[in-house]
């Protein structure tokens, strides 16, 4: 009999159905709800047995050095895409965002040994060698080479008196980078161990993406982003005190931080993109002195209010999911960008609008006022409301001002 990754589809979901796991009505829904072909979905993972969508929206009023975007967003969290949007409008009130990607970039790919006899003698071939391991990373992948990338540098490292390491850093031009920068440190760990004459440890990429940095920054009038009960200057005086208080504080530095990532993430996933090596990259980075930082800095300049984000941005405009998943062809048109460089400077303006418009809100009027009117609605959604009667059980969660699923179904009951 097949094992369970070697059955099709809708063997999987018999042998699920069989075993109590899924009903009909389970069963049904995964087999008809199929935006990815099949045969491409069962390529990308294991155990294939149905297909995971989210919302996906676009934010609007984002203007990124000059060039408008309609920015597509995937997220599961209520307000996300709005306070994107605010934050653009903001900014775009005040001549848009203006946003640099470090280019040409490299990501980093280490090898390590372990149980070097002579480790400082070979350090030393290693670094005599230097010109060879150059020449074994090329020949390991020419087509980088030919596409104007490949190995830029190398460094050799003794760590903790007893870890040999060969760091690379590799021009992974329009790609992310992890599938080719592993197989160069293959070749190379493989090619060099008669210099090095130990126990190989480990050799692939590090998410520490700090070759692939993007700043985004913005420029802000205070009086444009005053609110009803609070004056801009205020507001703004209030935005670089908070962020100085997460300098500090890495309790509010990783919430600080995870506003940020509510916007990248919504771009790196309707991208295509590997989203959880943004967040090793940014979160390494925010750490990068040894203690957990915000991201992005807030200061009053010359009586503007001044923001900056600068984080690792490994984005991809080719490889990976990038041109498999047709949700992802269909947002390269909405967005109109095929350069990793222009994708990263983007994705870092949507990250800095988010998090000015997190910001304000929570200096000003609170965080719960802006997420009122969604999370009622998700909740009137989650307590059963259906139809006419969601916006009915939302205006009413809204009204009594108490936000949890116990109200949300007891105002449905009655209803009823
Ligand atoms: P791929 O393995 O898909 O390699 C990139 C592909 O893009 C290559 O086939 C390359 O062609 C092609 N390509 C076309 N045009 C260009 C261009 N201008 N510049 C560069 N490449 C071009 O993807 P990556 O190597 O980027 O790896 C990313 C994937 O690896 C993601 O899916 C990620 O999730 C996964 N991954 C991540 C890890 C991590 O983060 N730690 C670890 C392992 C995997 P050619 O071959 O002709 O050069």
């Amino acid at each position: 009999m097949a094992k369970f990754y070697q059955m099709s589809r809708e063997q999987r979901l018999q042998e699920l159905q069989k075993a109590g796991y899924l009903n009909e009505r389970g069963r049904a829904f995964l087999e008809n709800n199929q935006p990815i072909p099949n045969e491409v979905a069962d390529g990308m993972i294991e155990n294939q047995i149905g297909q995971f969508t989210l919302p996906m929206g676009v934010a609007q009023h984002f203007v990124v050095n000059g060039t408008k975007y309609w920015v597509p967003m995937v997220t599961e969290e209520p307000s996300v895409i709005a306070a994107a949007g605010n934050g653009a409008r903001m900014a775009f009130m005040n001549g848009g965002i203006k946003a640099d990607a470090q280019w040409p970039r490299a990501m980093i790919g280490e090898i390590v040994w372990e149980n070097v006899p002579d480790v400082t003698g070979a350090a030393e071939r290693l670094k005599q060698h230097a010109a060879d391991i150059k020449a074994i990373a090329d020949a390991a992948h020419p087509s980088i080479v030919k596409r104007g990338g490949g190995l830029r540098s190398q460094e050799v490292v003794i760590v903790d008196g007893r870890y040999l390491k060969l760091q690379l850093a590799i021009d992974t031009q329009e790609a992310m980078g992890a599938n080719m920068v592993d197989t160069i440190c293959e070749a190379v760990a493989k090619a060099v161990q008669p210099w090095v004459n130990g126990e190989l440890l480990f050799a692939v990429l590090s998410n520490d993406a700090d070759q692939a940095l993007v700043t985004a920054t913005m420029s802000l009038d205070p009086m444009t982003i005053a609110t009803k009960q609070m004056d801009g200057t205020t507001i703004a005086e209030k935005i670089v005190s908070i962020t100085a208080f997460a300098e500090q504080d890495v309790y509010r530095a990783a919430t600080h931080n995870k506003g940020i990532m509510n916007g990248v993430d919504a771009v790196v996933l309707a991208m295509g993109n590997d989203w959880r090596a943004i967040e090793a990259g940014a979160h390494s980075y925010a750490s990068r002195d040894g203690h957990y930082r915000p991201l992005s800095n807030w200061q009053m300049q010359d009586g503007k209010l001044v923001g900056t984000l600068t984080m690792p941005m490994p984005i991809g405009s080719v490889g990976g999911a990038t041109h498999l998943l047709p949700v992802v062809r269909i947002n390269r048109k909405i967005v109109k960008i095929n350069s990793a460089k222009v994708l990263a400077e983007l994705i870092a303006g949507v990250g800095l609008a988010q998090n000015l418009a997190a910001l304000r809100a929570l200096v000003s009027s609170g965080i719960q006022a802006g997420h009122m009117a969604l999370q009622a609605t998700s909740l009137a959604i989650t307590a059963g409301a259906k139809g006419d009667d969601i916006p009915k059980v939302a205006a009413k969660l809204q009204q009594v001002g108490r936000m949890d699923l116990a109200t949300a179904k007891h105002i449905l009951k009655h209803l009823r």
